[in-house]
């Protein structure tokens, strides 16, 4: 089909209403920017579910990010968004603006690089992401005992999207599954999902991609069976990436993991092993749990579940806003508030 053919197929569906979830940010940027949402049937409803890393970041990770900067004296390297995401008592923003060193990096092999340059200071990489993105925080790790670097380490809050999956499940009809994801884990995820009833469709990014993953969801729903299809063979094979896979197993383990606003959920992140403890930020410095306190009226956790429209949220586009932002879902482009805001929620 074209994509004017599949623009008008997904505007007058009229089967069964259906609830499709996204879990990747780059697809809740996209669909907005395309205005994919302004067109489709009203049988058709979007949920933005939780897919931006820095948007299903804990409050206490963040509180330990910035013990680390000014109980330690260690230089926090991040992603500029996660600088912004609030804490229980502010951000890594507030904390370098009390004297802690928090530098922005664009990449974790920037990161273990500045600690090769700055051998007199203790580095941090605030380690955040999902499968697409752990391989290179492992590799940075892996530069660093080649190196006989000894100033770096890494903050672990890595997730994995199969326990989201299932936790989530009762949240929608169907997945938009993130293709990039898929191309490092391959298929038989998805394909066993399946058989435990969840559906879904593996997404590429364009805008013809989206449009047919989306008529192929709307369709297969309409047939009344959990399915699973994969609409973006040109990148996503049924194997995906064993080197990358092999490459995180030999660093890092499973384990439970907190989502901000959802709560833990079993083994739906990873650590580093224990023979890697040494570049392990938590074990290194000896980390105090940190409770993480929840301090604002924000509704990202219903946001990321589908239960509410940011626009329900009562400090929507009022106290909360790009550029002051109270929740971490308006933080990054790719957070759920943020596109709406971005694209004129208002009016969906
Ligand atoms: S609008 Fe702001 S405060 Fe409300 S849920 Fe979204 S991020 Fe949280």
């Amino acid at each position: 089909m074209s994509s004017s053919e599949l623009r008008e197929y997904l505007q007058n569906y009229s089967g069964p209403e259906i609830r499709i979830m996204e879990v990747c940010g780059t697809h809740t940027h996209e669909i907005f920017r395309q205005g994919i949402r302004n067109f489709l049937s009203p049988k058709i409803n979007l949920i933005s579910g939780p897919g931006c890393p820095v948007c299903v970041t804990p409050v206490g990770y963040i509180d330990e990010a910035i013990y680390l900067a000014l109980e330690k004296n260690v230089t926090i390297t991040s992603f500029g968004d996660l600088v912004r995401v609030p804490g229980s008592n502010g951000s890594l923003q507030k904390a370098r603006a009390q004297g802690g060193k928090v530098k922005v990096v664009y990449s974790p092999l920037d990161a273990e690089k500045y600690a090769k340059d700055h051998p007199e200071e203790q580095v941090v990489f605030l380690s955040v992401g999902f499968e697409t993105t752990t391989p290179s925080d492992v590799i940075a790790v892996k530069n660093a005992i080649r190196d006989g670097i000894d100033n770096f380490a890494i903050l672990t809050a890595n997730k994995t999207m199969p326990g989201a999956y299932e936790a989530m499940a009762s949240s929608t009809d169907a997945y938009l599954y993130p293709g990039h994801v898929h191309a490092i884990t391959g298929t038989k995820v998805c394909e066993d999902l399946k058989e435990r009833g969840v559906s879904g469709v593996i997404a590429g990014f364009t805008g013809e991609e989206l449009l047919t993953a989306l008529a192929i969801t709307v369709r297969k729903f309409s047939e009344g069976e959990p399915f699973f299809v994969n609409a973006y063979p040109r990148v996503v094979t049924a194997e995906g990436s064993p080197a990358a896979v092999a490459l995180v197993d030999k660093f890092t383990q499973p384990c439970d993991a907190e989502w901000r606003g959802i709560g833990v959920i079993p083994a739906s992140g990873v650590e580093l092993r224990e023979e890697y403890a040494a570049y392990d930020a938590r074990k290194k410095f000896n980390i105090p749990a940190q409770e993480g306190v929840y301090k604002t009226a924000c509704r990202c956790g219903e946001v990321l579940q589908g239960k509410i429209k940011p626009t329900d949220c009562p400090l929507y586009g009022k106290a909360c806003n790009p550029d002051h932002p109270v929740g971490a879902c308006m933080v990054s482009d790719e957070g759920a508030c943020s596109a709406f805001y971005m694209y004129g929620g208002n009016n969906l």
